[in-house]
């Protein structure tokens, strides 16, 4: 009989240090999600229902980082939460919401609210731009009969507009916006039709975050997750269609044929591939020959996750990175940590043991951003965090993730849970970043290539991790990054 391998998880090594020139703060943890995509953060969002969502896909970018749009719903549902996060940050807006003179401002107030917008250039039949109408315009007439006053009625018109063309830059635009202080600035062709818009709000939220994950449009990045199942062509389509940047193919394992004949023909779309999950160096190998930009690994380590228990597979997590980082780091292609990170400790290992990325469910399912509301349990606050493949997650649609059918009895592999609720994402992420730039600070390593570099790990008893946790004390107060 062959000799049984070892596995390892986190909690089973640690780094040990080394001579070190850097200090945590001159550390730089940027990496990328594929050539052409690079992050400042290595951190993901995972595609769940609990987690990614519009508001954590903008606050991931807007921090460095990405999140991907999970698939339980609708595909127009997903292609418009993509759409969301595309349009709430841009350079310049090349697709701007328009509305027509002879609409009334009771349709006009509805698509304000929808799309939470404050105003809107208005064009004629060719597009041709015919002015200006904001929320300021329509205060003016509140309490008015909305329904039988129309845009015509209260519009800015084009004649007393300011007006930049398509080839206005960001700077040109800052200036015109602020000496005629103004807050939008259409940009107008050769033939008076709308060809863009600048907003003071865009440039503002720009100002604020400096290391957002931004596309060449100046658009804030995020991925959308396809699932293995038969509408995979069509989700695919329709999320590309709305820009979503990378292509997250979601599935329990990724070493099958299907995932294989699924990454092959999306590939054809041109945008990024990310498939998975694998934690053998087999599934990595047929992943990268099949045209994969990026590989997640991962087979039962998340913190809600009980495939390992149901169905008896997987492989802990830190010997999958170092098996599958074998093949992936020869190749040239990008290695996702995907589960079972719990502490910023946990990044360090995953990093420096051939991560480039970490993918995060559990420690961000309790942010203000992730979707779902808090919940008070016994005088705390929570949120809901569940696995996709949870009996109420394949309820709403993720069954195909485990190879089941969602009409007939399912079989869980994954718990509906609740995680302790904490507040803004900025936060969150920062202690995190702050844990691995202290751990890239004591193996002197200026940024990931040397962290990898420099990594030698000892291995260590449940003794050892004793030792390694506060211990033969009660703790009194939260540090905010630590708790057991
Ligand atoms: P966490 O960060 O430890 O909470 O793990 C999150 C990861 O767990 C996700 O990115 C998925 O790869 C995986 N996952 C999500 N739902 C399930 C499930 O129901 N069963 C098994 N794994 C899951």
């Amino acid at each position: 009989m062959e000799e049984i391998q070892l596995g390892l998880t986190f909690d089973d090594v640690l780094l040990l240090p080394c001579l070190s020139t850097i200090l945590p703060g001159q550390a730089d943890p940027s990496s990328q999600l594929c050539p052409g995509i690079p992050l400042r953060l290595p951190i993901l969002s995972a595609p769940m229902d609990t987690v990614t969502e519009v508001d954590m896909a903008i606050a991931m970018a807007r921090e460095g980082g990405l999140g991907v749009i999970h698939r339980n719903n609708r595909i127009d549902d997903q292609a418009a939460m993509v759409a969301k996060v595309k349009r709430f940050e841009n350079a310049v807006i090349t697709k701007p919401i328009t509305v027509t003179r002879d609409m009334t401002l009771l349709q006009v107030k509805r698509i304000m609210d929808e799309h939470g917008f404050s105003g809107f250039p208005v064009v004629d039949a060719d597009n041709k731009l015919q002015g200006i109408i904001t929320g300021r315009d329509m205060r003016l007439f509140e309490g008015q009969k909305l329904g039988q006053m129309t845009v015509a009625d209260v519009m800015t018109p084009r004649e007393k507009l300011i007006t930049g063309t398509p080839g206005t830059t960001q700077e040109e635009a800052r200036k015109i916006l602020y000496s005629n202080r103004i807050e939008k600035l259409p940009l107008v062709d050769a033939n008076g039709c709308l060809a863009g818009l600048i907003t003071e709000t865009d440039i503002q939220k720009r100002d604020a975050f400096r290391n957002s994950t931004k596309d060449e449009l100046g658009r804030l990045r995020c991925g959308a997750a396809v699932g293995p199942g038969p509408e995979f062509w069509d989700r695919a389509q329709a999320v590309l269609e709305a820009g979503a940047d990378a292509l997250f193919i979601d599935a329990a394992t990724g070493h099958t044929s299907r995932v294989l004949e699924v990454v092959s023909k999306l590939r054809e779309l041109g945008k990024p591939v990310v498939a998975g999950n694998v934690v053998t160096q087999d599934g990595a190998r047929d992943l990268v020959a099949a045209g994969a930009s990026a590989i997640k690994v991962g087979v039962g380590p998340g913190s809600i996750c009980t495939t390992r228990i149901i169905s008896g597979v997987g492989m802990p997590q830190f010997t999958a990175i170092q098996e599958v980082a074998k093949i992936t780091r020869p190749a040239g292609v990008t290695l996702i940590a995907d589960g079972g990170i719990r502490y910023s400790g946990d990044a360090v290992k995953a990093l420096a043991g051939g991560a480039d990325l970490i993918m995060l469910g559990g420690m961000l399912a309790g942010c203000e951003e992730s979707p779902g509301a808090v919940v008070h349990y016994q005088g705390r606050n929570f949120k809901t965090y569940r696995g996709m493949g949870s009996l109420g997650a394949m309820r709403a649609g993720s069954s195909d993730r485990y190879g089941q059918n969602a009409s007939g009895k399912m079989v869980a592999e994954g718990v509906e849970a609740r995680v302790p609720y904490k507040g803004m994402l900025g936060d969150v992420i920062y202690q995190l970043v702050g844990g691995i730039r202290s751990g890239m600070g004591y193996l002197g390593a200026k940024d990931l290539a040397a962290l990898r570099d420099h990594a030698r790990f000892v291995r260590i008893t449940s003794g050892g991790l004793q030792e390694s946790h506060p211990h033969d004390v009660t703790i009194t107060e939260d540090p905010g990054n630590y708790s057991r």
